[in-house]
């Protein structure tokens, strides 16, 4: 970026961006991707976490442009796979931390055996899915995230699939930290972000977000503020909701940290796994060398 233009608000964020000849972004305006965007490069910031060791991976759709963005290094993958490039990545190079950005679509759909298999293996990287109950870059169709009965380019009389719970799922999968935030609360967000990337293990952030141009169109709810504030209007902190009745559940959605374990990482128990194996492989030459003594 030259110097002749405004530095943004945020210093760190503008540290971890590739400014020359990217900007403006793909992203409509108003939309929710770059709140969640900006929320990660906080969080990495405040971690001081080292460009290096950063890997951004990411598949096809709206959020999975944001690895074009960061100034780290970076793969943009194919659709549904980031997943599986981000699995390589790690085992390849343990040290690395990968961070994959993805959407509904992606993640769940395309995406959704490597999700859970990424899951239940329990491989360390940060996975940041951005719900927007849509797929926004291909035009609008419905999602695996997408409500009952809404209305998208692909059930203009309404959606008749059950939804999934991105975080139940994870859950359900064996993931070591699950945690649901809103684009809405920015700043909340940031923190969830960065307890994630501080997990050892396979580390899942659902977004509550908006997708105003299509999703919010398509259901009467066409500026980014009126989601938003539908975001704001709909978050229960998992503390409070613990203290509520299914009642006043309803139409509600819980966000904070919803599940938070130890248990072995993938690559180091596969580093085990090779250790034995390298003994035993040993201990078979040494006893083969013995016999033909
Ligand atoms: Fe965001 Fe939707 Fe525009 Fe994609 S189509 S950039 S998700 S508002
Ligand atoms: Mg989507």
């Amino acid at each position: 970026m030259d110097s002749t233009q405004p530095k943004p608000p945020h210093p760190v964020v503008y540290d971890y961006l590739r400014t020359n000849k990217l900007f403006p972004s793909v992203w409509c305006e108003g939309c929710s991707i770059g709140i969640i965007f900006a929320a990660l490069m906080r969080a990495i910031g405040r971690l001081n976490i080292p460009k290096d060791d950063i890997v951004m991976v990411s598949g096809i759709g709206c959020s999975s442009r944001a690895p074009i963005y960061a100034d780290f290094c970076a793969m943009h993958t194919t659709h549904g796979r980031a997943l599986t490039f981000a699995t390589g990545i790690k085992l390849a190079k343990p040290h690395l931390h990968p961070i994959v950005m993805t959407g509904d679509g992606d993640c769940l759909a395309i995406g959704g055996n490597h999700f859970i298999h990424a899951a239940r293996r329990n491989i360390d990287m940060t996975v940041i899915m951005v719900n927007n109950n849509i797929y926004g870059m291909t035009g609008g169709q419905y999602s695996p995230t997408t409500p009952q009965n809404k209305l998208s380019a692909t059930s203009p009389y309404g959606s008749v699939e059950h939804p999934f719970d991105p975080c139940e799922l994870a859950k359900g999968c064996g993931a070591s930290f699950v945690a649901r935030g809103t684009s809405y609360a920015a700043t909340e967000l940031d923190k969830l972000i960065g307890r994630a990337l501080q997990k050892r293990g396979f580390a899942f952030v659902e977004v509550v977000s908006h997708c105003h141009t299509l999703y919010g169109r398509f259901n009467k709810m066409p500026s980014a503020v009126e989601m938003l504030k539908w975001e704001r209007d709909h978050a229960v902190n998992v503390v409070q909701a613990a203290k509520l009745s299914p009642e006043e559940m309803k139409n509600k959605f819980v966000t904070g940290v919803l599940q938070d374990r130890d248990i072995p990482e993938y690559t180091e128990v596969y580093e085990q796994v090779i250790e034995r194996a390298k003994k035993r492989y040993a201990e078979n030459q040494s006893a083969a060398t013995g016999q033909g003594d």
